[in-house]
């Protein structure tokens, strides 16, 4: 069986880990509990890891917080150093690392590595940043004093991520955190949790020290009301749904503790008469379909001027009819399974309300042949801002397509929402992408690009989509403080 086999090859190189990391120990639930991780192409389990709940939780913060003062006292360089040999060793692992992607989330293993290469960024990317967390000196306003700010770490950081980005969702947090001199408690997905637990290990083959980074899984509300609880978690950070990150938001209150939050999207894709035809059905295409349509900044309505309405819906229809749905382990797959059974039952919902409102399948529009969770990649036309697929995240390979006349309805339509994550636009007007893109309330703007994401540049979102931005050196300011010190009697005559 291939899952068996795979999970064999994984475990014999020591990256199929399956236990709960606390102050450098791998973990059982402390009442033997367990949940079953499953491969959504197939159903079968690949592992079964523990239940944890509070008590784990309180331990592995306790363990976070005794590791905290020798962590952040070492120097950047040292910091870094670790981070970088981190890096290093998630570089060298990246297929074991990718099939486990593709085993325990079910996208295309090429997709999956290509996850590696893009998580592992982070922690190149932050074992850099941490040599230039640079403080200031303010010009004093008298003459015996001496005014600086200092940059130090926030403290113990609680990181609880989703199951649609197993190890980016991850380093993107952990690797700032720790190269400010964080220490950090990571929650993962009970879904995927067997990456984070390899990606886990490497951390400790890389030197980084028992306690600095602590992984626990299981019971989500009894570890996510552990972590807010403790005074001694001073950060949470978070990436999910909207609904989970308001609760973690008002559960935060009650110690004051700093949260960065990135949630929910409702991506426009707005595709100008003057675009490109080719650059537009390529870049819509990418930024829809990439993840099977799991991600917070895919496409979710595509808004189409009405003089390239039709020759667009032609096109792009095209190119979708070509995307192979299958196992992810399959050569030539483009389109893996959603990740679980509720899931297709939302995307059926949602493409029931607008059938019955009006919209019209253009292609696809129900679960796949190859059953389990897989879906046709669908593409919806005549879609209306009533249907509940241009009102909210469908998260799955369905592209709904919305008409508009003028530049201001578009910008209009694209901002009718409460999410501001990422919007795309397709237009090679130069004055029309920087007006719109000035227009569009999101934090990030691809124009004629549909993938923009980078460890470079910060992401995040506006109005209901987040707090806080990941990734770049912005990504620093989320895991620091400031310290403003006053330095009198300094006797200047
Ligand atoms: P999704 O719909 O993408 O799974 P969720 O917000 O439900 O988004 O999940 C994102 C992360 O939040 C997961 O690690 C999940 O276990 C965790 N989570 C869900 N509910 C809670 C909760 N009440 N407290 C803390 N974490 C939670």
């Amino acid at each position: 069986m291939k899952t068996e086999g795979l999970t064999a090859r994984l475990n014999s190189a020591g990256l199929l880990r399956t236990q709960g990391l606390i102050g450098g120990k791998w973990t059982d639930a402390y009442d033997g509990k367990t949940i079953q991780v499953l491969n959504p192409a197939t159903g079968e389990v690949v592992a079964d890891v523990p239940c944890m709940g509070g008590k784990e939780t309180n331990d592995a913060i306790s363990s976070a917080h005794d590791a905290f003062y020798s962590w952040s006292n070492l120097t950047c360089t040292e910091r870094s150093k670790h981070l970088r040999t981190w890096y290093n060793l998630l570089i060298s692992h990246k297929e074991e690392l990718g099939q486990l992607i593709t085993l325990e989330q079910g996208k295309p293993l090429k997709e999956a590595i290509g996850e590696v290469n893009y998580g592992a960024s982070f922690i190149e990317f932050f074992a850099e940043e941490a040599k230039r967390v640079y403080g200031d000196i303010i010009p004093a306003t008298l003459g015996d004093r001496r005014l600086l700010v200092l940059k130090q770490p926030v403290g113990v950081v609680g990181a609880i991520t989703p199951w649609n980005f197993p190890l980016a969702m991850i380093t993107r947090k952990v690797g700032p955190a720790l190269a400010c001199g964080c220490t950090v408690v990571i929650k993962p997905s009970e879904l995927t949790p067997l990456t984070a637990l390899a990606a886990a290990e490497l951390a400790l083959q890389a030197g980084i020290p028992p306690g600095v980074l602590n992984v626990v899984m299981g019971n989500a509300p009894d570890i996510g009301n552990a972590l807010l609880a403790s005074s001694q978690v001073r950060k949470i950070t978070f990436t999910g749904s909207t609904a989970v990150g308001k609760k973690l938001m008002e559960g935060a209150a009650g110690t004051v503790k700093r949260v960065s939050l990135e949630l929910g999207g409702n991506a426009p894709c707005i595709i100008f008469d003057d675009a490109d035809l080719d650059v537009a059905v390529k870049g819509s295409l990418a930024a829809k379909f990439r993840n099977s349509g799991q991600t917070c900044v895919c496409a979710n309505r595509l808004i189409v001027q009405e003089g390239i309405y039709d020759k667009f819906a032609e096109a792009f229809s095209k190119a979708v009819q070509n995307l192979q749905v299958g196992d992810g382990f399959s050569e030539g797959v483009v389109q893996g399974p959603l990740i679980n059974e509720s899931a297709v039952q939302k995307v059926e919902s949602f493409v029931q309300d607008a059938i019955s409102k009006g919209a019209k399948v253009l292609l696809g529009g129900k679960r796949h042949s190859l059953g389990m969770t897989f879906y046709e990649p669908t593409v919806i036309g005549d879609v209306k801002s009533e249907m509940i697929l241009s009102r909210e995240e469908v998260f799955g390979p369905v592209a709904p397509l919305m008409r508009f006349k003028t530049e201001e309805e578009a910008i209009s339509i694209a901002n009718n929402t409460n999410a501001g994550l990422a919007a795309y636009i397709f237009t090679n007007n130069i004055q029309r992408s920087w007006r719109v893109t000035e227009a569009l309330e999101y934090g990030l703007v691809g124009v004629n690009e549909g993938l923009i994401s980078t460890e470079v540049a910060p992401f995040g979102g506006v109005k209901q989509s987040g707090i806080g931005r990941e990734g770049s050196k912005y990504g620093m300011d989320e895991y620091l403080e400031l310290k403003y010190v006053c330095l009198g009697d300094m006797n200047r005559k």
